[in-house]
């Protein structure tokens, strides 16, 4: 059965001068426990798609149901991780991983608990009491994973959470997310601009048209070499190239009017 169901989905941005046709038509059915990859033009509406599923936007046209119950406003069943971390520089590590905890009002004893075991078990356990500045890019996107965690989420939303860092460091951060996703046994949709992130880490990569948007083609992504690749195996996969060329073309044919 779907965790997340969108029906018909429209959605559009009115503002005094305009009318801004961002989505139209989103049909989408998201499996608990998969990994799904979004990718399209800039502007197409990812960022709002994701917004959506957040319950901080509320549909214009259709219907978003999570646990087949209808979306109303956010949920402390989703998460979020956005490209700049947010993380307070006057808090330390363990602090900013209160943050949520202390916003929807958890016991505090058990946020802690769970922050501490959460960073011990993804190698930041000595850095509980750094400030963030003392910390790498890389390693203040991890925290910045661990302080969704925390929370509990079902289903967790990353907006172009990579997209800050330098290749080597988001090569490296893809892959521990990804094993971190899946030791959690979370529900993920990603929206990246990075093809190779995309089809390494997801089970179905969509593809979107240029606005007003929809979902043109959904990719599953299967290798011969095994059901459960590290992203770093997927991209020595046979199949790998096939896909990033297949889906690099559409999405050429999406960015590139035709003449
Ligand atoms: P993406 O994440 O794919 O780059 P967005 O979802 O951010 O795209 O935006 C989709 C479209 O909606 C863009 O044309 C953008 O300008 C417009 N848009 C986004 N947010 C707003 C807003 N709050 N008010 C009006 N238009 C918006
Ligand atoms: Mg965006």
């Amino acid at each position: 059965m779907a965790q997340i169901e969108l029906k018909d989905v429209g959605l559009s941005y009115f503002t005094l001068k305009q009318e801004t046709e961002a989505l139209q038509e989103i049909n989408l059915a998201i499996k608990h426990g998969e990994f799904i990859s979004i990718v399209g033009p800039s502007g197409c509406g990812k960022s709002t798609l994701l917004s959506l599923i957040s319950g901080m936007l509320k549909p214009t046209k259709g219907k978003i149901m999570i646990d087949s119950l209808e979306v109303q406003g956010t949920s402390p069943k989703v998460g979020y991780m956005l490209q700049h971390d947010h993380l307070f520089e006057w808090r330390d590590v363990l602090s900013n991983l209160m943050v949520g905890a202390e916003i929807r009002r958890m016991d505090r004893a058990k946020a802690k608990q769970k922050a501490l075991e959460l960073l011990e078990r993804y190698g930041l356990g000595g850095f509980a009491h750094h400030s963030p500045t003392q910390l790498s890019g890389g390693m203040r996107q991890r925290v910045a994973l661990i302080r969704t965690l925390v929370a509990e989420p079902d289903i967790l939303l990353l907006d172009e959470p990579f997209s800050a860092l330098d290749y080597q460091t988001r090569l490296t951060l893809s892959e521990e997310v990804f094993h971190i996703i899946k030791d959690q046994g979370k529900t993920a949709v990603l929206v990246t601009h990075d093809l190779s992130e995309a089809i390494s880490m997801a089970d179905r990569v969509m593809v979107m048209s240029k606005r007003p948007s929809t979902i043109s083609t959904v990719h599953e992504i299967q290798f011969d070499e095994g059901t459960d690749l590290s992203p770093w195996k997927k991209r020595e996969a046979t199949r790998y190239k096939h896909y990033f060329n297949a889906i690099w073309k559409e999405l050429e044919e999406h960015v590139v009017p035709s003449i």
